[in-house]
């Protein structure tokens, strides 16, 4: 499955060029019996296969080393969810070894044991950790330095400064009878800023009132303040 959607785009050039580099292990070929088998029935009963812990310390003995430094992630539900400020501190780290689960999931004995950390994309349930892991990587390589053309910086993008990005336009200036905003167009940067800011803040404000609150609360915002100024309704919703 790997690099699939990797290879292509900014993160495939990158990918070709030497700015990351992605080593995918096939944990089969670490099984010991003749079908290669890397998973068994659930201890305690219920549906389905959980992917073995011998199995897979082998794996990662064997291909990563036990002196590997690096972050160890295991993709999962149950996993702590997946944010653009910890994609930014690992895209700043040495890497990360990442498993990729399948089945039911993996024996909890190997997360213990081998010190992997269970990371979560979303609420939701996908069939393997390999398409988290796309999410994972993605998200991290875009940040690596000459992977993003100068004109894209992450400087402002959602999540980084704690608010969802403003809207964006583009030509033609009149499509379908809407027009891209007067202010954008006025040539006047300032004007621009503080539009840009409030459609900022607006959006989250109403679509994401968890990090809006955080928003407030890391300005260091009075309560009071806070309350009244989430709570003031605006004609534009
Ligand atoms: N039985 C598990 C549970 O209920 O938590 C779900 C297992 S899921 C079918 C199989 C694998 O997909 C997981 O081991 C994990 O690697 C991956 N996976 C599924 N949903 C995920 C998510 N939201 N984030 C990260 N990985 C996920």
């Amino acid at each position: 499955m790997f690099p699939g959607p990797l290879g292509l785009s900014l993160a495939g050039k990158a990918l070709a060029t030497g700015l990351w580099t992605l080593e995918p292990i096939d944990i089969r070929a670490h099984a010991h019996d003749k079908h290669r088998s890397v998973d068994d029935t659930p201890a305690g009963g219920g549906p389905g296969m959980v992917m073995r812990a011998d199995v897979l310390a082998r794996a990662v003995d064997v291909a990563v080393g036990t002196d590997d430094a690096r972050p160890r992630l295991a993709m999962s539900p149950r996993g702590l969810p997946l944010t653009q400020s910890r994609v930014a501190t690992l895209a700043k780290g040495a890497g990360a070894v990442i498993l990729c689960g399948r089945f039911e999931g993996v024996d909890e004995r190997l997360i213990e044991g081998r010190g992997f950390e269970e990371v979560s994309i979303g609420d939701y349930v996908l069939s393997g950790g390999e398409i988290a892991a796309f999410v994972l990587l993605d998200a991290c390589v875009r940040l690596l330095p000459g992977v993003m053309g100068k004109e894209a910086s992450g400087a402002e993008e959602s999540f980084s400064q704690g608010l969802l990005e403003y809207p964006q336009y583009t030509r033609p200036q009149l499509w379908e009878g809407r027009s891209i905003p007067a202010v954008l167009t006025s040539g006047d940067h300032a004007k621009v800023d503080a539009w840009r800011r409030a459609e900022a803040e607006r959006l989250t404000r109403t679509r994401r009132p968890d990090l809006w609150a955080a928003h407030l609360g890391a300005a260091g915002k009075p309560e009071k303040a806070r309350t009244r100024r989430a709570n003031k309704p605006r004609r534009d919703g």
